[in-house]
């Protein structure tokens, strides 16, 4: 690409780890804009230079926000064209960038998204947890009592929750939403996706909340937490219901392991209830 039309405001997603997650797109735009707006200009750098992107980099970060929006949204106006970027991932989710959205909407700039790596979303993709709807909590509070206060308030939710958590806080948020929502809630820990030491583990809040807490090396990089939403007894008995049904017809031909799996798989119903049953 060598031109890019003019006064757009690029919303570019950069890799979450891996710095080859940069789309052909991305690294063309950031090419050929007439600026780059960064979160932290240091930490861009590498990353840009990996690619061979040589374009002015400027600051956007929560300390310098107000006039740097106003200069970007000037610079907008007078035809130019922008790229946001953050440190990581999906600028505007848990990151900066609103404020320049928001004015350059106002301001009547396009704003085109270059879609790409979100922790969020690479973590759902991979945890095995209902997908078809979630809700993203961003950050919990830092302190144990706000934190459990929020977690109260999201108890009864029924969509998958997905947070984001520092790994210093990792150990004490588990064992708040273990006592929150309970030892059994299924749970998933993604830690450094696509990065070295990726993992992805899936346990009940309570075995995952143990086993984080003995394990330093599970208290250490970046992570995502997803939890089951809260089931509805009444859609629990139906699965129940339907998973008996079906496995009363299977077990006619297959062993009482098989059916019962085929019938968990098929109902939703948990394996183990369908086989006692
Ligand atoms: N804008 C980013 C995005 O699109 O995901 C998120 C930025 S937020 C400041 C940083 C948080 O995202 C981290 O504390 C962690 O919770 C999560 N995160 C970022 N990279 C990650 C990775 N490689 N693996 C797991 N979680 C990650």
């Amino acid at each position: 690409m060598s031109a890019v039309p003019p006064g757009c405001l690029w919303v570019v997603a950069t890799p979450i780890g891996h710095r080859d997650d940069l789309s052909a797109r991305a690294i063309a735009t950031l090419r050929a804009v007439a600026v780059i707006a960064a979160e932290d200009t240091r930490h861009s750098r590498p990353l840009l230079m990996h690619h061979g992107i040589d374009t002015p980099l400027v600051a956007l970060h929560e300390y310098n926000e107000r006039e740097a929006v106003a200069a970007l949204v000037r610079r907008l106006g007078e035809g130019e064209s922008v790229a946001l970027i953050s440190d990581a991932g999906t600028p505007l989710v848990s990151d900066p960038g609103f404020r320049l959205v928001r004015a350059a909407r106002a301001a009547g700039i396009r704003c085109a998204p270059i879609p790409g790596a979100c922790a969020a979303i690479a973590a759902l993709s991979v945890a095995g947890l209902p997908s078809d709807r979630f809700v993203f909590e961003g950050f919990l509070p830092p302190k144990s009592a706000a934190r459990r206060a929020r977690l109260q308030a999201l108890a009864g939710e029924p969509r998958t929750l997905i947070f984001y958590e520092s790994s210093h806080r990792i150990a004490e948020s588990l064992a708040d939403l273990r006592d929150v929502f309970g030892g059994e809630r299924e749970a998933v820990l993604a830690r450094e996706l696509t990065k070295v030491f990726e993992t992805v583990l899936g346990e009940p809040l309570a075995a995952l909340a143990e086993r984080v807490a003995a394990d330093p090396d599970q208290q250490r990089g970046e992570c995502v937490i997803l939890v089951a939403g809260h089931a509805d007894e009444a859609d629990v008995d139906a699965k129940l219901v339907e998973g008996r049904r079906v496995f009363a017809i299977l077990r006619e031909e297959l062993s009482p392991a098989k059916a019962a799996k085929l019938a968990a798989a098929i109902s939703g119903a948990p394996r183990k209830a369908l086989y006692e049953s």
